[in-house]
């Protein structure tokens, strides 16, 4: 792999925009921070081999070495990435009644694994206001106050480099495709640290076509609804195209079209839709607001879902093969896109230190190709 350092991860990511705000390089150490979504280098740090940059999920990003480490497999390009099932899913009874996303799996996953002690921390995404706020939280209780869509592009990783620093283990953590992508870069020990442990117990990533601008966001809402009334955001998968926003006393709903020039730029170079570095990724159900799609990638993610399962925590179905077949064509689509766009800007299998992915050139004729 190739290591640089800040200064690099500063010039190659931030000044280029290609930064997404997701906290991986916040909390190694007093040089990074992040302030109402935006991530910035206070000092110049002479280091020349940084995790920052390692961890970091916009530069860089070996995607066969992450496939080949989770998964003992090369990269291949498929829309939804390596998996063992998928499922339609929801809470079961064993979780408590309240609001969530959709069906509550990933709160309903969380819990379990705190419940039956396969985790002892999570990292997770709360609100103030807007303002998406990273949170580690050590009890089930307060994973229930985390559920929720923010729809805006978080730092939550910098709560988890805060856990480590800690000296925390066995973490479950909560993300985007590309927070999860940063936390398989984690896991991957690229500075060979001596003894190194895995910190992370059960990776849960979210589905994600785009992510909203902090700031922008906030700005385009301030001027059209009271936002301490908000009390949850949903974007319902297509054809809605539409984004709600429930208050406490009413909806209001917004063309997909106002807000699409909310999205960073970085956005468009992402590939991945469905977090396929996680353990399991889960999504809106296409058509049940209050279902989720449960994608089952690694052995630990299987075992972990079965058993909250077989508790009652969680309620699965199989998925019929038809329900697969738009999710497949979205993933697919984005991954085009992304790869695309990348490469358009030379940013595939380019120039040390400056490239965002790398990738076996043939899997990406594939990925250009229909499947
Ligand atoms: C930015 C974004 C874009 C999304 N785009 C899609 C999409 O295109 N298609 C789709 O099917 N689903 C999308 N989702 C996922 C979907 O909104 C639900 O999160 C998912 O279906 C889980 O539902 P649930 O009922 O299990 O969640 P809940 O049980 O309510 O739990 C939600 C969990 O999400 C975490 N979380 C919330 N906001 C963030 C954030 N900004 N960053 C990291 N973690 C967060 C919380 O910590 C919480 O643990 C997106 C989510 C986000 C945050
Ligand atoms: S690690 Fe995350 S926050 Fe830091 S530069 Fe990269 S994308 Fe931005
Ligand atoms: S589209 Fe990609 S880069 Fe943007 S928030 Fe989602 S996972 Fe992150």
């Amino acid at each position: 792999m190739n290591h640089f350092g800040s200064g690099e991860l500063e010039t190659a990511v931030i000044q280029s925009e290609l930064c997404i705000g997701c906290g991986a390089c916040v909390r190694l150490c007093p040089y990074f921070d992040s302030y109402r979504g935006k991530t910035a280098l206070l000092f110049p740090c002479a280091v020349e081999k940084g995790r920052c940059f390692a961890y970091c999920p916009k530069i860089e990003v070996d995607l066969d070495a992450i496939t080949r480490f989770l998964h003992g497999k090369p990269y291949d390009g498929n829309p939804l990435g390596h998996h063992r099932g998928i499922f339609i899913a929801r809470a079961g009874e064993k979780v408590r009644k309240q609001s969530f996303q959709a069906g509550g799996t990933v709160t309903a996953l969380m819990v379990y694994a705190f419940r039956s002690g396969n985790i002892r921390g999570a990292v997770l995404t709360n609100r103030k206001g807007l303002l998406p706020e990273p949170r580690f939280v050590t009890r089930s209780a307060d994973v229930y106050r985390a559920s929720l869509s923010k729809y805006t592009a978080a730092p939550t990783l910098s709560a988890l480099n805060e856990a480590l620093d800690k000296g925390h283990g066995n973490l479950g953590v909560v993300g985007t495709p590309c927070q999860v992508t940063a936390v398989s870069q984690m896991r991957m020990n690229p500075m060979d640290k001596p003894g190194f442990k895995d910190p992370t117990a059960l990776v849960v990533g979210l589905f994600c076509t785009w992510a909203l601008d902090f700031r922008r966001f906030e700005t385009f809402l301030a001027g059209e609804v009271p936002l301490e009334k908000i009390v949850k955001i949903d974007i319902p998968p297509p054809p809605a195209q539409v984004l709600e926003v429930y208050l406490e006393d009413g909806k209001r709903e917004f063309p997909l079209d106002r807000i699409r020039p909310l999205v960073p730029d970085t956005c468009g170079y992402c590939p991945d839709m469905t977090a396929e570095f996680a353990d399991v990724s889960v999504g809106v159900l296409e058509g049940r607001g209050d279902r989720n799609t449960l994608i089952v990638r690694t052995e630990r993610g299987e075992r972990i879902a079965r058993e909250a399962e077989e508790k009652g925590f969680l309620v699965l179905e199989e998925m019929p093969r038809e329900n697969l077949e738009h999710l497949q064509w979205a993933a697919g689509n984005k991954k085009k896109r992304g790869f695309l766009r990348s490469r358009e800007a030379g940013k595939v299998n380019g120039e040390p230190g400056k490239t965002l992915f790398r990738l076996a050139p043939e899997c990406l004729d594939g990925v250009f190709q229909d499947r």
